[in-house]
């Protein structure tokens, strides 16, 4: 288990007791064994969004909670703000960093090239170890909702702001664990400025639900990062063993 990364400062304070967020817009994790308080309710917070997380919480208020969304920049481009898919009670969330081109146009994450290798990895990994799961069984989703112009990386702020999003999403689902994809997700949800190859192959956490941190699909895509399509693979197999054995 990683030691969780001490936040650094307190730009959007959450009363979390035992959480704060970081300037990233991620939640730092109560020390192993250690299970986190439940988090208050607190008032709206700037620019409208509301607190993290509001009692009942669900997939469709979330949504509708972003509407028509333009609390951050990355509104300016977009053609749909891409907020997830898949199993609303998914055992299992794969949280990606954004949507890029052919995700823009659908309003669909991970439908691009990059997710038709997820689907591969998800379909291929539970098939081969006799696991009777398909990607639609999962829930996929984003970090920020609407697409970063030339498919950059999304900035501090706009994590920070779009995360919310993100982190009322997956205490809505609870899912038994969560796949990070690419480092910004991993950023996001662990506080941590390590890459994805030092990060890759071990759990950690997010609040109480265990994190693993594998290499984004589109990285996978480069024809020279086979040894990293193993490890992925690699790393798949052991979420897939820890949430459906
Ligand atoms: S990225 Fe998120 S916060 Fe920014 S405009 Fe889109 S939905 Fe809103």
């Amino acid at each position: 288990m990683t030691k969780p990364t001490p936040a650094a400062s307190r730009a959007f304070r959450f009363d979390l007791p035992a959480q704060e967020t970081t300037p990233a817009g991620s939640i730092s994790v109560a020390p192993p064994g250690v299970a986190p308080a439940p988090a208050p309710i607190v008032s709206m917070l700037p620019n409208g969004i509301p607190p993290l997380a509001p009692p009942d919480d669900t997939l469709l208020k979330i949504q509708q909670d972003i509407g028509d969304c333009r609390r951050c920049r990355l509104c300016e481009q977009r053609s749909k703000i891409v907020f997830g898919s898949g199993n609303e009670s998914a055992a299992l969330v794969f949280v990606g960093e954004g949507p890029g081109a052919d995700e823009d146009a659908q309003g669909l994450p991970f439908v691009g090239r990059a997710g038709q290798l997820l689907t591969q990895m998800i379909d291929g990994t539970a098939s081969k170890e006799g696991i009777p799961v398909r990607r639609t069984d999962v829930y996929i989703c984003n970090v920020v909702k609407c697409r970063p112009p030339e498919n950059r990386t999304p900035q501090p702020d706009e994590m920070e702001i779009c995360g919310q999003f993100l982190f009322r999403q997956l205490l809505a689902i609870r899912p038994k664990a969560i796949c990070a994809l690419g480092s910004t997700a991993a950023k996001a949800l662990l506080s941590t400025k390590d890459g994805v190859t030092r990060l890759r192959g071990h759990w950690h956490k997010w609040r109480d639900i265990p994190v693993m941190v594998t290499y984004h699909p589109s990285y996978l895509l480069r024809p020279y990062n086979q040894n990293a399509k193993r490890e992925a693979w690699e790393d798949l197999k052991k979420v897939m063993h820890f949430v459906y054995d």
